[in-house]
């Protein structure tokens, strides 16, 4: 089955990360370790909060450490396992139906993010007038925030 079959089926079912079918390698209080369904790698992990929310933002303090320790441990097992790098995703369930609507992580052995953009490009460095204008957004987007609380 295809994963963008296997998504339309389960958005008319129960959250599976709130009801999980498949096997749990190691959990504590706030999250579990478990494997991809549908990979882009092998030994391809992810790392689950148990409790359903969207937003890496949604996460207290300590929902955000116990699932930093459950993927340092699945950092460890790739390593363990003999690769010698990973990339850790954080993906949020807030992106209609191009993933699971609840929070996860995936930790993924050797995978080569970079190549290319959000639009399948082949990235380009900026020029100065770019970085200028990105520099400007993010400078405009911190003077709005106060960042109480996070
Ligand atoms: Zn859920």
């Amino acid at each position: 089955m295809l994963y963008s079959e296997y998504l339309v089926r389960s958005a008319e079912d129960v959250c599976h990360f709130c009801n999980p079918r498949d096997r749990k390698f190691i959990e504590n209080e706030g999250a579990f370790l478990t494997y991809g369904i549908a990979p882009y790698h092998k030994h391809h992990l992810l790392v689950i909060p148990k409790r359903h929310v969207q937003s890496f933002m949604e996460l207290a303090r300590d929902e955000a450490e116990q699932i930093w320790d459950i993927i340092r441990k699945a950092s460890a097992i790739l390593l363990e396992l003999g690769y010698e790098s990973y990339t850790v995703v954080v993906r949020e369930g807030k992106n209609d139906a191009k993933s699971m609507k609840h929070l996860h992580y995936h930790i993924i052995p050797e995978e080569h993010i970079g190549d290319l953009d959000h639009e399948g490009n082949k990235r380009v460095v900026m020029s100065e007038k770019e970085i200028q204008a990105v520099s400007q957004d993010i400078q405009k987007a911190m003077q709005k925030l106060t960042f109480t609380g996070l």
